[in-house]
């Protein structure tokens, strides 16, 4: 790294201490960063690198609430608003035991250059809570969503801070903390939330986004090899939203994805996997993996090792941040695995990037390869904003040619800062610069 980038690297690990995944996801937008200061150079003045790492706001707040047997419990609520030189903070809300400031923080920072890659018009933000929802019931979920909406109201809105789901949080979630944001308020503010249901002011295709434009992502990188996804085995972690949408897609365009997982380990299905089955097994029944293996003939549930053991064509990462490190992904590489679409935030670990760069695979970060969701949802604001509803077809076409547009975006940084084919580089390059322009025109603020 170049001396005035280390020294900002620096700064964020001492300020930010014990945050590890937040330095991680800073160092890898840095190290990207070498080629475009050099190049221009005024992006470094006004402190502008040392305001991009620094959260405008964070909010941090008590969530108690009531089980189903009178005990009571405090979880902790998150929410960062870091960049808003773009747009309203734009990003989702995440319910896992695992979820801490720093978490939050480095999905936050990462979603400031996602959301400006979709050229959507919308800031970077992220929140959450260490709230567990399995295995608790709807009315528990209930109480908990309108502990965490009672604070978090008086923080969005929909020309402010337009929060939507994430791990944990899907169209239940955001349906109890709608109705508890509407109550306090006493206003019918659709575009203060995004993954709404589809009767009041959700989008058609906001379910799919993620998953399918990840994707979509892979099918781009592809066709620059002129190649496509027709006939291929397709690896994918995860069982939940981004998992569930990127095997649907896949099967769409040809290819086989043969595996999916959860906290508790992996199935593989060699004859393809039921997207019917495992729907209704995690979206209807919220139920495991083992649940799919039981009435799957042929399907195996692994318990041991992990995902990226099993040999296939395509990766696509889709359930959390570093789930996939440089062992698995010399595996995968071993197994003939030639595309890596990440449809999680940072699923592969610097060592794992690196495995993938240095082998030459298409390789596409998750700010870009999972862009798909946010600029959904983004539509999903503009179609509220206008009181109007845009029928699958429609969503589906704007999706995909936003898609198209980062993917090119991504490749035409790359290739202005030297470094064809990197995608990594390209989408921090492409992200950064389009926010960092925006920031020098605000002034030091
Ligand atoms: P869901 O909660 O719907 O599904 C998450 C899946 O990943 C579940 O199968 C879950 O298993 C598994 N998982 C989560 N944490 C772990 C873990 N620590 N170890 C093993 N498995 C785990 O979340 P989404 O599908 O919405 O999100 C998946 C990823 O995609 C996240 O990284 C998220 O940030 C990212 N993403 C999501 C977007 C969206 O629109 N939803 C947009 C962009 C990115 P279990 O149920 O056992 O915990």
């Amino acid at each position: 790294m170049q001396d005035v980038v280390e020294k900002v690297y620096e700064q964020v690990v001492a300020r930010n201490r014990g945050e590890v995944e937040f330095h991680q996801a800073v160092h890898e937008v840095l190290e990207s960063l070498d080629p475009v200061i050099a190049k221009h150079p005024h992006y470094a003045d006004g402190a502008l690198l040392e305001r991009i790492v620094e959260p405008e706001r964070q909010i941090m707040f008590r969530v108690p609430w009531v089980d189903d047997a009178g005990q009571v419990h405090v979880n902790r609520g998150f929410r960062i608003e870091f960049n808003s030189a773009l747009g309203p903070y734009k990003g989702g809300l995440r319910f896992h035991p695992s979820v801490n400031a720093g978490i939050i923080k480095f999905l936050g920072f990462e979603q400031i250059f996602k959301n400006a890659l979709t050229a959507q018009g919308i800031g970077g933000g992220k929140g959450g809570s260490d709230f567990d929802p399995h295995g608790r019931s709807d009315a528990e979920v209930m109480r908990f969503c309108q502990s965490f909406m009672t604070e978090l109201a008086r923080h969005i809105g929909p020309s402010t801070d337009v929060p939507a789901g994430d791990i944990g949080v899907g169209g239940r979630e955001i349906g109890y903390m709608f109705g508890q944001y509407k109550r306090l308020r006493n206003s019918y503010d659709a575009g203060v939330l995004t993954g709404k249901g589809l009767a009041w002011g959700g989008s058609l295709v906001r379910t799919e986004a993620t998953g399918y434009g990840t994707v979509l992502f892979a099918q781009s990188m592809l066709a620059t090899k002129g190649e496509s996804l027709e006939g291929k085995k397709v690896l994918v972690s995860g069982a939940g939203n981004v998992a569930i949408y990127a095997i649907e897609k896949a099967q769409q365009l040809g290819a086989t994805p043969i595996t999916f997982s959860d906290s508790s380990g992996y199935v593989v299905d060699e004859a393809g996997v039921d997207l019917e089955l495992l729907k209704q097994v995690k979206e209807v029944e919220r139920g495991r993996v083992a649940d799919y293996v039981e009435r799957r003939p042929g399907a195996r549930l692994v318990t041991g090792g992990s995902v990226w053991d099993v040999p296939g064509d395509v990766a696509l990462p889709c359930a959390t941040q570093n789930e996939l490190d440089g062992d698995a992904a010399n595996t995968l590489l071993r197994g003939g695995c030639g595309v890596v679409s990440e449809g999680a935030n940072m699923p592969s670990t610097p060592e794992a990037v690196e495995a993938f760069q240095k082998a030459g695979i298409l390789f596409a970060p998750g700010k870009a390869a999972n862009a798909g969701g946010v600029a959904t949802s983004a539509l999903e604001m503009a179609q509220n904003a206008g009181r109007t509803r845009w029928d699958f077809a429609t969503a589906e076409a704007k999706l995909t040619g936003i898609m198209a547009d980062i993917h090119d975006s991504c490749v035409a940084a790359a290739e202005e800062y030297g470094r064809p084919g990197d995608y990594v580089l390209g989408a921090n390059a492409a992200g950064f610069t389009r926010v960092a322009d925006v920031m020098i025109a605000h002034g030091i603020v």
